[in-house]
């Protein structure tokens, strides 16, 4: 038997992140105010300084350069986010996620109650 608690790989890591992120999108204001944008563009930032997978975190950095965070309200910020996740996705070979469902994934759940 495995023990019950150990740390969490590159991979649980990752899902535990994007769980976070997309959740955290999907519940950000539709008009944010500026205090709020500008947490919400320190909270982007921190990842490549800090996210402890150090490649990942390269690799994010140069996204979140190339594509500004739009933070200016809650869809466009979940479409930013799928879209920079989409590209680890690719980067992987995984399949793309479909941007339309972000928030039945994330917020709202399946239209057949199955999440309810
Ligand atoms: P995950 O990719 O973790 O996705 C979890 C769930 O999110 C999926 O089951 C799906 O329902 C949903 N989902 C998938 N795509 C999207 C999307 N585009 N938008 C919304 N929801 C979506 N791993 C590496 O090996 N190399 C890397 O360079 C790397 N960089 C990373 C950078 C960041 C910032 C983060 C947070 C993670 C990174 N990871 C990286 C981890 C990697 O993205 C995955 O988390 C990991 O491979 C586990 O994948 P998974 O198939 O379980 O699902």
């Amino acid at each position: 038997t495995s023990p019950t608690q150990c740390p969490p790989d590159k991979d649980q890591l990752g899902r535990a992140t994007w769980t976070f992120l997309h959740t955290t999108a999907a519940y950000y204001p539709a008009q944010p105010t500026p205090a709020q944008r500008s947490q919400m563009l320190s909270l982007i930032h921190a990842l490549p300084a800090l996210y402890p997978c150090t490649h990942c975190a390269v690799d994010f950095g140069e996204s979140v350069a190339r594509h500004p965070p739009d933070v200016s309200g809650r869809a466009g910020l979940s479409r930013w986010f799928c879209e920079r996740h989409n590209e680890v996705n690719e980067k992987l070979g995984k399949e793309v996620f479909d941007c339309a469902k972000t928030d039945e994934r994330w917020k709202e759940g399946p239209k057949d109650g199955s999440c309810d």
